[in-house]
């Protein structure tokens, strides 16, 4: 049973701040016919030189060498940053591209996250995503009539989640991006290339230990996202993810900034939650027929916007929830709803009409156009400009019910699907937030 095999179950909270709005790409972008259009993120200083590390001859995924540059991370992999690294973000702080807001704190040891009194974590300079503030760099909806299919936390090697997921997906020739955790690729290199080289699906980033990322300090930030690039860059012959997604959907100004200008990276959150997590909570918040009923609710509903819907791979429920869901999709299209299923990425890489981000094609990495094509070892991308740091472009969700409250409470419900899930800590008093799976037993 999964719960006997998991030895590590880390769960956290967070919270937001306020960014520059993007700079529209410049059109010379287009290098070398890589990618469809052009770059998104500005090209100022170059993200993808602070991944490497010797020779571009990277070990085989899985082999010693491999495992020794992430081997002693464990949980604690701010306990050695790369002083690149740290040089990237002493320079956007030089630039004052990383707000200065207060870190929440966690009163209860992890599972809550509030931030001091009289500071609103839904208004700006916060703009957390878990009070529901939309900031307009952050992707929250799909294009009209897509659906966005990921899972997060993975990968595991437990045979009825991530590997009965692939075999499905494989099956029905379906991708999705795969949010994955750090410490879970190291112990699953396996089924990591199974997602990428078999499967084909694109790796976006959920940090390397899957804490509650408005907690941590600046230093803490860099080393959660950038071992994750790390090891997504030294696995997949040298991509750098474009996409990351916050655990518990925890992103707040201060994180925001740090994630897109020292990496370049995207914040993707969510508009529709199947609250799988909660499967495993007791009681369930959740159950497999109200998962069903959620989805045939989701795809008879408005196209508009189209749906980004936060699952998991991590437990036979999350994976049991996917595939009975996944034949509504095509049961909906073929009644006069139609439907279009891609991956995260694909949404916004041009291959279907009205497949972009803010009006540009993009690759599913910041310096490749998919897991195929060619890398760009000349990119330069992140790092916005200094010019671009002023205002925070963010609007609220009329759907909020937590605009106005200083504290993530974890029982709060929203009416509306969006972030009720991870923002919920804790569940009849047992913190239930994502399951980080870091199972040696496991590990391949
Ligand atoms: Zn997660």
């Amino acid at each position: 049973m999964f719960a006997k095999s998991l030895i590590a179950l880390l769960s956290t909270l967070a919270l937001v701040t306020a960014v520059p709005n993007p700079v529209p790409p410049p059109a010379q972008q287009e290098r070398r016919g890589v990618l469809p259009t052009s770059w998104h993120h500005p090209r100022d200083h170059p993200v993808a030189a602070l991944f490497r590390r010797g020779p571009e001859d990277l070990p085989a995924v899985g082999s010693d060498a491999w495992r020794a540059k992430f081997a002693n991370l464990g949980q604690n992999p701010e306990a050695n940053i790369p002083q690149a690294w740290l040089d990237a973000l002493h320079r956007a702080q030089a630039a004052n591209l990383i707000p200065n807001i207060p870190l929440a704190t966690s009163p209860d040891g992890g599972s809550t996250a509030v931030y001091p009194p009289g500071v609103n974590g839904g208004q700006e300079p916060i703009c957390s995503s878990q009070f529901q503030c939309r900031h307009t760099d952050d992707i929250w909806d799909a294009p009209s009539g897509m659906i966005g299919l990921s899972v997060d936390d993975g990968p595991v090697s437990f045979p009825d989640a991530s590997p009965r997921l692939y075999d499905f997906l494989r099956t029905h020739n379906q991708k999705v991006t795969h949010f994955m955790i750090g410490a879970n690729i190291l112990n699953a290199p396996t089924m990591f290339m199974r997602a990428f080289e078999e499967l084909g699906d694109d790796i976006g980033v959920h940090t390397w230990t899957h804490r509650h990322m408005s907690l941590l300090s600046n230093e803490q930030l860099v080393a959660e996202l950038g071992w994750t690039l790390q090891i997504i860059y030294d696995s997949t012959e040298g991509r750098v993810a474009r996409y990351w997604r916050p655990p518990y959907g925890d992103c707040d100004n201060r994180v925001r900034a740090i994630a897109k200008h020292v990496f370049g990276l995207t914040t993707v959150i969510w508009n529709q939650d199947s609250r799988d997590w909660t499967m495993a909570a007791n009681p369930p918040g959740t159950t497999l027929a109200r998962i069903q009923s959620d989805f045939a609710n989701w795809l008879s509903g408005p196209r508009t916007p189209g749906l980004v819907i936060l699952e998991h791979e991590i437990t036979a429920d999350d994976v049991t929830a996917f595939i009975n869901m996944y034949p509504l999709i095509a049961a909906a299209s073929s009644s006069g709803q139609p439907w279009t299923a891609v991956s995260v990425a694909q949404l916004f890489d041009g291959h279907v009409e009205g497949a972009t981000l803010n009006g540009t094609a993009v690759g599913w990495y910041q310096n490749a156009k998919d897991n195929e094509g060619d890398v760009d070892q000349e990119m330069d991308v992140a790092g916005g400009s200094p010019t671009t740091s002023s205002s925070a472009g963010h609007s609220n969700s009329t759907t909020s019910t937590r605009t106005g409250t200083a504290t993530a409470t974890a029982t709060s419900t929203s009416s509306h699907s969006t972030s009720d899930a991870h923002k919920t800590f804790t569940l009849g008093g047992v913190a239930v937030g994502a399951l980080v799976l870091i199972t040696s037993a496991l590990a391949l």
